[in-house]
């Protein structure tokens, strides 16, 4: 299928405002046949360092541009697979993918990076038949359990569920990092954290958004953060947008950084350009002799 110009996309509210019925209909047959025709891809965003001299890892995330319809945000179409029965398949192909590239990397000389990859309800649910192909696949790779984080969205889950609280403990039983995303907006209290085997948790957005210009956000991110540095938590701050929030995260955290300001999300080979102007760089850096 031909990829529509940038110009030509189809935004969020367009679509939504489409949604009805048949339309659905229609586009859980189309994303069955991009599945199977492989028309849909992933993009990469890279997890920096607040210093930004290192890029930890990559949240691989999907995409799906619609021949017709131009790109279909996965807010849209990963409910339509749930719904459809089909998010195994998806999430499969996802898990697969994003190891073999992030192992292409690895074997082009560029380092063993981290790769995440987000998990939807249905897979926790089916978790037996994600844990197979999981270990199949770092087997089949050579690839390292700690350098796997398995992404599960905190306003999915339900605490007292005990299939998903054991999902997370078998992942974390193989080393694999479980991190709780979109922390801080769901349903869930804080005091849930005790009872989820988590290791890696992703402040939403919507916590650095207004800091550092407004007050309140700021003293709250900055609790925030002591909270989950004083109970061991690896952290990692979404959304980041602006040179001001970067300075705000270094000075009052040690939290890895997602967002715009350092990166948007990338094709495979950006990432690799970036990851060789870092090794470069540092090379560089290490010759230097006085
Ligand atoms: P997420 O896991 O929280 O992923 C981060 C989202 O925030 C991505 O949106 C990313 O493009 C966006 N983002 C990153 N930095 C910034 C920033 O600085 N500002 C703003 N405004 N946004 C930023 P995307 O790619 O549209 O994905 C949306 C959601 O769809 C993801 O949220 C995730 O929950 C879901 N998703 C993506 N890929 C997959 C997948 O392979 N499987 C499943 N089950 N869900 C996926
Ligand atoms: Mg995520
Ligand atoms: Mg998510
Ligand atoms: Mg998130």
């Amino acid at each position: 299928a031909k990829r529509k110009g940038k110009n030509q996309l189809l935004h969020y509210h367009d679509l939504a405002g489409d949604l009805d019925y048949k339309n659905t209909l229609t586009l859980e047959n189309d994303l069955k046949f991009a599945l199977k025709n492989n028309e849909l891809y992933l993009d990469y965003q890279p997890i920096y360092t607040s210093a930004k001299d290192q890029m930890t890892g990559v949240e691989a995330l999907i995409r799906w541009d619609h021949p017709v319809k131009g790109r279909i945000p996965p807010n849209i179409f990963i409910p339509i697979a749930e719904n459809g029965n089909f998010i195994s398949d998806i999430g499969e192909w996802v898990l697969e993918e994003s190891i073999k590239q992030t192992v292409q990397w690895r074997d082009s000389g560029l380092g063993q990076i981290g790769v995440a990859v987000n998990v939807s309800k249905m897979q926790m649910k089916n978790k037996d038949r994600f844990l197979e192909k999981l270990d199949m696949l770092l087997d089949k790779y050579e690839f390292p359990a700690e350098e796997l984080q398995v992404e599960i969205t905190e306003s999915d889950i339900f605490f007292f569920d005990g299939e998903i609280v054991e999902f997370a403990e078998e992942l974390r039983k193989k080393d694999v990092r479980v991190a709780l995303d979109d922390f801080g907006v769901g349903t869930s209290t804080l005091f849930n954290l005790k009872n989820m085997p988590v290791n890696v948790v992703k402040i939403d957005r919507s916590f650095i958004q207004n800091v550092p210009s407004e007050e309140f956000d700021s003293k709250l991110l900055k609790g925030l953060y002591q909270v989950l540095d004083g109970i061991g938590m690896y952290v990692i701050t979404e959304g980041v947008e602006t040179s001001e929030q970067v300075a705000f995260i270094r000075a009052n955290s040690t939290s890895k950084i997602q967002g715009f300001y350092f990166s948007r999300p990338l094709k495979p080979d950006q990432v690799a350009l970036l990851l060789q102007q870092e090794s470069a760089y540092q090379q560089a850096a290490s010759d230097v002799r006085y």
